[in-house]
């Protein structure tokens, strides 16, 4: 295929995922633009695919996107038919720096003065407690690393065995929380972030769930 020359709104950046935001994309916060519920918090050892990447690598400090739609990544701003962004005039930062032709001024910023879900939220916001609580109690363990553990037989078992109570560990917590504040799945993935029984199953472990649990093979 011919090399391209200039984007031609193809829609393949908006399909693979929104953008990082950035501390000045707060402004759309702001103005009611977005919301927490459009936003998902990437953890830090979660794998994520760095713009123009072609794989994912650990993340070494967490950051916010705005969330796929229907169990993909594609931006949930993007409408496919018209291969169109929904909120084009108040798209994020990164959103207008990105083309695949022209990498660099992308580049320029990927990864810098990254927004995170702490810079949303309120001095006084109770949810902050229970965003550090959770964080020390079940912290994303190092993708990268889990994924090559679970690729040696004589890691695998034992591995499994270690994550079970932390994968049950960090859905009973999320359950609690939303039963007490009527949280949103969406809201949810603000908070916290994707559960970490999601983020395995890319790494090819099988969830087998119980009436009580959920059981690694
Ligand atoms: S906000 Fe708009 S431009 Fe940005 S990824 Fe989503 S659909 Fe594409």
């Amino acid at each position: 295929m011919a090399e391209k020359q200039a984007c031609d709104r193809c829609g393949s950046c908006c399909r693979q995922g929104g953008p990082a935001l950035h501390r000045s994309d707060i402004t759309l916060l702001h103005c009611g633009r977005l919301h927490r519920h459009h936003l998902v918090t990437i953890r830090k050892g979660e794998l994520a695919l760095q713009p123009f990447a072609d794989k994912p690598t650990p993340v070494t400090d967490e950051f916010l996107k705005l969330q796929g739609r229907q169990g993909s990544w594609c931006c949930l701003f993007y409408d496919e038919p018209a291969r169109a962004c929904t909120i084009y005039e108040q798209r994020p930062v990164a959103c207008g720096l990105f083309d695949c032709t022209a990498p660099e001024p992308m580049l320029a910023i990927a990864g810098r003065d990254l927004l995170t879900r702490y810079d949303c939220l309120d001095a006084d916001d109770p949810m902050a407690e229970l965003m550090h609580r959770h964080d020390l109690q079940f912290p994303c363990p190092d993708m990268a690393t889990i994924a090559e553990e679970l690729s040696s037989p004589a890691k695998r078992k034992a591995l499994l065995a270690e994550l079970c109570p932390q994968v049950n560990g960090d859905l009973a917590f999320r359950r609690q929380v939303a039963a007490r504040g009527e949280l949103s799945v969406a809201a949810e993935l603000f908070y916290f972030g994707r559960p970490l029984f999601q983020l395995l199953l890319p790494l090819g472990i099988e969830i087998r769930e119980t009436d009580t649990s959920l059981h690694l093979q």
